[in-house]
């Protein structure tokens, strides 16, 4: 297979058009058909000279993510399923910063993005895991998850613009002169979390590679700082990253706060108890010097009695950490439940009494299937029946 052209640094690309001849200038020209503009095929790079354009079709591939289902509306949290070249799917979920709440739709926007296709370390509670691993992602792979979304949201915009040209030209009773082109350089995603499908330092080098790529003035233009990774425990990992020079966000989806619920809920703990990964966590803030954050997701009679959040805030406490609460999302075929809203609040003020810093996230996301890689779950399950003879 031949290497894909969004998994290549500028340094990279610099590099290759020299042993081609090429001049620099034209690499600044790709990079903006790539990062700005947001080019789908070859033929689109109409200011690079024919020749080059053959050498690059010749070398490399530019795969695009086929958008193959999508749920929630504009003003929501909106989930993409992608189809990726050889048919595997993933997810990534785009989030408003403010949901609109007030009938006002935000501009800034969080993409929750995936880095493998199923996942190996099958947590208890998770539909990512349940077929289990399948592949990585390559770098161009988690790339294009932004860009395809970026893409999306100008086509809709343009869609929607057209809509609205076309009923005010028809309420003046002139003719229809509506047929305004897709926006291509509008940002849409100002955060990025890697929380989506798949365990994104289980994908290491992939991984930094593509943030580099995402956060690079010529690619993505997105702050480190506005980067966060998730991880479920790799303590090893998690020094690794310390020494990345890059100023990533680190949260942990940490889900029990003693090895007794956190070996019951994740695999990953019998490797890395918690006396592990909360040395890890301590050496990476030593040196980084960040906030790390706490995932918690609430599970009804599993790990949501009042008696786990001594612990919690304690761990919280040593790790300078603050604790972001989730109540369960149902997963289909799995036993877990979402405890009570007032199971929640109770837990939230609890800890917050403790002296924690913790926030419950309170909208609702059954609707959408919310729970990571159950869309593309379904769609998987529906797919292979429809096939049975
Ligand atoms: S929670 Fe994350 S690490 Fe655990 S199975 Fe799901 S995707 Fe994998």
């Amino acid at each position: 297979m031949p290497t894909d052209i969004k998994s290549l640094t500028r340094e990279e690309l610099e590099a290759q058009f020299k042993t081609w001849g090429e001049p620099a200038f034209r690499v600044t020209q790709l990079l903006d058909w790539l990062y700005v503009r947001r080019a789908t095929t070859w033929d689109a790079l109409s200011n690079l000279p024919k020749t080059l354009r053959a050498k690059l079709r010749e070398n490399f591939s530019l795969e695009i993510l086929e958008l193959a289902r999508k749920q929630g509306s504009p003003d929501t949290t909106q989930k993409f399923l992608w189809q990726l070249a050889d048919g595997q799917f993933i997810e990534s979920v785009l989030i408003p910063a403010n949901p609109a709440l007030y009938g006002e739709a935000s501009d800034r926007h969080t993409l929750c993005i995936s880095t493998q296709v199923g996942c190996a370390y099958g947590c208890r509670f998770c539909a990512s895991g349940l077929d289990g691993w399948k592949r990585n992602l390559g770098v161009h792979e988690i790339v294009e998850q932004i860009l395809a979304v970026e893409r999306w949201s100008a086509a809709e915009s343009s869609r929607l613009k057209v809509a609205s040209c076309k009923l005010e030209t028809a309420a003046a009773d002139e003719p229809a002169t509506c047929n305004l082109q897709p926006a291509t350089d509008s940002r849409v995603v100002n955060n990025l979390v890697v929380m989506g499908m798949g365990e994104p330092l289980a994908n290491y080098d992939n991984l930094i590679k593509a943030l580099k790529i995402l956060n690079a003035p010529w690619g993505g233009g997105i702050g480190a700082r506005r980067m966060t990774i998730s991880t479920s425990g790799l303590a090893p990992q998690i020094r690794k990253l310390a020494v990345e020079p890059m100023q990533f966000r680190l949260a942990i989806s940490l889900h029990g706060a003693t090895d007794e619920v956190r070996n019951r809920l994740m695999p990953v703990n019998k490797k890395y108890p918690l006396s592990e990964l909360t040395a890890a966590c301590e050496d990476y803030q030593k040196v980084k010097g960040r906030m790390i954050t706490l995932e918690y997701i609430l599970i009804a009679g599993i790990n949501d009695s009042l008696e786990q959040t001594r612990p919690l805030a304690t761990l919280a406490k040593r790790l300078y950490a603050k604790i972001n609460l989730i109540p369960y999302n149902k997963v289909e075929g799995l036993p877990w439940v979402r405890p009570a809203d007032e199971v929640c609040e109770r837990f939230l003020a609890a800890l917050e009494k403790l002296g924690v810093t913790a926030m419950l996230r309170r909208e609702k996301g059954g609707d959408i299937d919310a729970a990571c890689g159950q869309l593309r779950l379904k769609t998987e399950r529906a797919l292979a029946e429809s096939q049975q003879p």
